[in-house]
């Protein structure tokens, strides 16, 4: 049995991994990255449009502030984010964003040398600091050279399967070393892990998301024991391109583009007067679909997103990748033609929920974090505004980093009862791979393309009790097909079949909770609309669900209190 033995053990190398590893790595711990791609293809290297700070760098923004930065993150999030979570992401913005500069990041600039900024949806000012087009990219090397440099030792290419667990307290965990085949166990010292394994939009088959956002640090968690919070709130980006569902950035609107039906007409006016295609995304992605449904759609599935108007010059220095995007994929050119859009799913609100009065970034299971888009910490409640991701991550990253640096933590457990524990999941985990290989059931992918389509139809940007009844039962189906799934090499060795079961195995569990989740909230609020129940509830909802794993197999939930306080609570208009 290989064992790798570290202080801490960090899951994924995304943005929140990789930050949170600098700061560990920086203050001397010895601190393990492990990801089951190469660090720099992580999903946050797609983000394309921003991070948002209220730096005051342009005329326009000259009176933002943190404080607005927060109401607006508040309201946006129709009142489901912990306010004084949403308080210290923006209150961290402005220094985090400057952080990052002084690391290197190539930010696009104002001819003044200060750090641009663009407008975002639900933002009341430009507050969205970019590099191009290609935002992600450009943080996600500058964090990688740094964790380099500062000698995080990184596992590339390793699957997280599950953790290890020592009666309540986080031991380490066990991964599949891809290249190899081999089950190695990782321990932690300090018995601390930290989930940073980004988000489960690929539970939907229209997706923005890379192929690897399949929830396995949601899965690995709830299987520990640890709820899910807030699972319901699912974000559908409005436009995704028709075909592909690859993300056209909100940028593209913040830089001017207009949203067109099949009469011509700029419809968000009557949708969002004031804001228009700058409304939040949930709004924006419900417009796209009822012109759909009523007919005023081109072939009955897109509208046109239209940017000719921008001019050449500015649509190539400010949308790069945007038109690369467009031309590659749908051989448009959005200089001289408006692009196809629809809505697609974009970003999971929810996740490993955090610990009520624990610290930002702490979970129910003591040693057990869980940042970035894998987390509920609650920045961003039932709806997301763009360019609070990648802030979440990094604010996140570099505080959980900083209170376990001042936290002194000593280790409780023997060294007995560790070995013990692991030795019992290597064991288990071994049986479990070894009866995939024996059972002669459904391909994932079968199991996996219909789990996809019924999530979209169903859990999609409308929602009904009726349909969600009917997804909980096909999901609770392919669960049972699931049990007796098939993988058709006996090879460890790079069998993507392999990988792609332990996906699958995340992925159902978090597919079935955000159902149930949906199911129980009669409401409308943020990215869930119950068409039946198509108001705010606050007198029952005002409060965060926490999805468990019952004695019986079932699920329960339970209600956590939302963090009020600082803002008043009032209807969300644009
Ligand atoms: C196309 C697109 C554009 C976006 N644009 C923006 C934007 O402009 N602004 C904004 O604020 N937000 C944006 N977002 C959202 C934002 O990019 C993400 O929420 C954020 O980057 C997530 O970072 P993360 O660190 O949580 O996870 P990720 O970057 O997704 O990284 C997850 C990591 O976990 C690892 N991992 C996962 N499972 C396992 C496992 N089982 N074993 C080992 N490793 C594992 C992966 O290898 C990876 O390294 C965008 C998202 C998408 C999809």
């Amino acid at each position: 049995m290989r064992i790798e033995e570290f202080d801490a053990l960090v899951v994924g190398a995304g943005l929140s991994g990789l930050r949170v590893g600098l700061g560990l790595s920086e203050g001397g711990w010895n601190v393990a990255v492990i990801s089951k791609v190469y660090p720099v293809r992580s999903h946050s290297g797609a983000a394309q449009g921003g991070i948002n700070a209220a730096l005051k760098n342009t005329e326009a923004g000259k009176d933002d502030t943190p404080k607005r930065h927060a109401y607006d993150t508040v309201y946006g999030s129709d009142y489901i984010a912990d306010q004084d979570a949403a308080m210290l992401l923006c209150e961290e913005a402005p220094k985090v964003v400057i952080e990052l500069e002084s690391m290197g990041t190539p930010f696009s600039r104002l001819e003044s040398g200060l750090i641009a900024q663009r407008p975002f949806g639900g933002a009341g000012f430009p507050r969205t600091c970019y590099a191009g087009d290609r935002t992600g990219h450009a943080l996600l090397h500058t964090l990688y050279e740094q964790g380099t440099r500062r000698g995080v030792k990184f596992f590339d290419e390793y699957f997280v399967i599950d953790l290890i667990t020592v009666g309540e307290s986080v031991a380490g965990l066990i991964a599949l070393d891809l290249n190899s085949g081999e089950l190695v166990i990782f321990r932690s010292e300090l018995e601390t892990v930290i989930l940073a394994t980004g988000g489960y939009g690929r539970v939907y088959d229209k997706s923005t998301n890379a192929l690897i956002n399949t929830g396995d640090g949601l899965g690995i968690a709830f299987r520990a024991g640890v709820p899910m919070q807030d699972c319901e709130f699912v974000q559908f980006h409005p436009t995704t391109l028709y075909g592909t569902n690859i993300l056209i950035t909100e940028g593209a609107r913040g830089e001017g583009g207009f949203l067109f039906n099949t009469e011509g007409e700029r419809f968000m006016k009557k949708y969002a007067s004031k804001a228009m295609e700058l409304a939040p995304r949930d709004i924006v992605a419900r417009a796209i679909d009822t012109e759909k449904l009523e007919g005023r759609a081109f072939e009955n599935e897109y509208v046109h997103l239209d940017l000719t108007h921008l001019g050449a010059e500015r649509i190539k220095e400010r949308l790069p990748g945007i038109r690369e995007i467009s031309m590659f994929f749908a051989g448009i050119d959005p200089i001289d033609e408006p692009i196809p859009v629809q809505p697609g799913q974009h970003y999971s609100m929810g996740g490993i929920a955090s610990k009520y009065g624990g610290d930002f970034g702490e979970t129910p299971l003591p040693g057990l974090y869980a940042i970035g888009e894998a987390s509920c910490i609650s920045v961003h409640g039932a709806n997301r505004l763009g360019g609070n991701s990648l802030l979440e991550t990094v604010v996140f990253g570099r505080y959980v980093s900083k209170q376990l640096l001042k936290k002194g933590i000593q280790r409780t457990l023997s060294t007995k009862d560790v070995k013990k524990a692991e030795e019992l999941t290597l064991q288990k985990t071994e049986q479990l791979l070894d009866q995939w290989e024996k059972n002669d059931g459904k391909k994932p992918i079968e199991i996996k393309d219909a789990m996809g389509t019924t999530m979209n139809t169903l859990v999609g940007v409308f929602r009904t009790e009726e349909g969600l009844t009917k997804a909980l039962n096909t999901i609770r189906h392919l669960q049972k097909d699931f049990l007796n799934v098939h993988v058709s090499t006996t090879d460890r060795k790079f069998n993507y079949g392999l990988q792609h079961t332990l996906e699958l195995r995340n992925m159902l569990d978090i597919a079935e909770v955000t159902t149930y989740g949906a199911l129980w909230r009669r409401e409308s609020r943020g990215g869930h609309y119950r068409v039946d129940f198509p108001r705010r509830s606050d007198e029952e909802f005002l409060c965060h669900s926490l999805v468990y794993r019952s004695a019986d197999g079932g699920l329960k939930l339970e209600t956590k209190p939302v963090k009020l306080g600082i803002f008043e609570v009032k209807e969300r208009v644009y």
